[in-house]
């Protein structure tokens, strides 16, 4: 072992990604004074176009944080004291929603299903016959640890005609899959440019409706002059209103060069790539013998595909062994999902179908490399054929 570990080949984690080259460039662009006209006018600009990426008439609110504080920040100005809360918790993220949601609200209610399943829409109805004073729910659409999607715009239709709010973590799966805020009834849809977009971990990015805004006015409690204010930064975008603080101004270069990409790309190809991605990479794990984490195929993510670690190795020598020999990068779980999963991301530029064939053979070669029979060929073969078979 050295003791200073070499630069990776290729980072096939489950975020922060690669980000792509033109986005690097971009944030290597000057830094513009924040209050110049020229930062203004480009400030309004990105947002405007955050929201044609997200399909909504406001421009997009931008926090300059990372999205998990990002989300505490929605949970700290929708929940009020009076505010029942439904969290829907089918992996890490959605759980620890519920932890930032209690520091607020005046009652949690939690639907948890294990880790390897989604929440079933009949559950939310379900709740809301038992308790018609739920609030706000929230939902974390894929659940990045556990590499499984719950069905969002299903359960969005339950909480509007409920006409309760409902808060979408959308952060590891918007710009790799077809969900936006309208669609799924998101009241706050929460996402970031680190993951699926291919830019950097940086900033928080979200739709908010005119309901939850209202909402948020009339939350006695919603933090003002905080780093956990939505209020703060409402107007923000407009050229013509100040910055409660510093932007940050390279981040807001890389994240135009991000949407520049999306757009540029075409939103159905950039689904395309990720959805094909991670059936081929399905398709190669188990034909080398191993086992999708996922309950069922229906439920696994097109950005991230999670692994169960095979019965008498670590996930940590397998990573480390994919690392060591391939210079490849793959994720662990986290918390709960810690040791018996393995993620392989396909977010970014990574979400291209060859990539598929390399995660195969890194996994499959580093489990060979700890001594296991594995059938590399088989799973480089299985992934192949999907590869092929697509007419997308
Ligand atoms: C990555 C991610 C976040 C944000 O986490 P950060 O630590 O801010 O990158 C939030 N929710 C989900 C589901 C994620 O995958």
């Amino acid at each position: 072992m050295s003791s200073s570990p070499k630069e990776p080949l290729i980072t096939l984690s489950a975020g922060p990604v690669a980000a792509f080259p033109r986005v690097l460039r971009a944030m290597s662009a000057p830094v513009h004074y924040d209050y110049d006209p020229f930062f203004q006018n480009f400030y309004e600009a990105v947002t405007i176009k955050c929201a044609k990426a997200l399909r909504t008439k406001a421009p997009t609110l931008v926090l300059h944080m990372e999205p998990a504080p990002g989300i505490e920040a929605a949970a700290a100005s929708l929940i009020s004291p009076d505010d029942v809360v439904l969290n829907l918790a089918s992996g890490v993220y959605g759980k620890g929603f519920g932890y930032w949601a209690a520091r607020y609200n005046k009652e949690l209610v939690e639907i948890e299903v294990p880790y390897n399943e989604s929440i079933d829409p009949a559950s939310v109805a379900e709740a809301f016959r038992k308790r018609p004073d739920i609030k706000v729910v929230s939902l974390v659409h894929h659940d990045t640890p556990s590499g499984t999607i719950n069905p969002a715009k299903e359960i969005g239709k339950i909480v509007r005609d409920n006409g309760a709010f409902l808060i979408v973590d959308a952060v590891s799966s918007f710009g790799g899959m077809d969900i936006h805020p309208d669609e799924c009834f998101a009241d706050i849809f929460i996402t970031g440019p680190g993951k699926c977009l291919g830019g950097a971990p940086g900033l928080t990015l979200m739709a908010v409706t005119e309901r939850a805004w209202a909402h948020i006015e009339a939350n006695p409690k919603a933090p003002f002059a905080s780093v956990l204010s939505l209020k703060d930064w409402k107007k923000a975008w407009s050229k013509d209103e100040p910055f409660p603080f510093t932007p940050s101004v390279s981040e807001m270069n890389g994240l135009d060069a991000v949407m520049d990409q999306y757009l540029e790309e075409g939103p159905q190809k950039v689904w395309h790539r990720h959805a094909l991605t991670a059936k081929a990479c399905r398709a190669g794990i188990k034909a080398m013998g191993l086992e999708l984490w996922a309950t069922t195929e229906a439920i696994a993510s097109p950005t991230c595909t999670a692994v169960k670690v095979p019965a008498g190795v670590g996930d940590a020598d397998i990573i480390a062994a994919a690392r060591e020999r391939f210079g490849v990068v793959f994720s662990t779980g986290r918390n709960d999902t810690k040791g018996k999963l393995i993620r392989i991301g396909h977010m970014g530029p990574v979400a291209e179908p060859i990539y598929a064939t390399v995660a195969v053979t890194a996994f499959g070669g580093a489990l060979r490399k700890l001594g296991r029979k594995v059938d590399v060929a088989a799973g480089v073969e299985a992934a192949l054929a999907v590869i092929e078979a697509d007419r997308g």
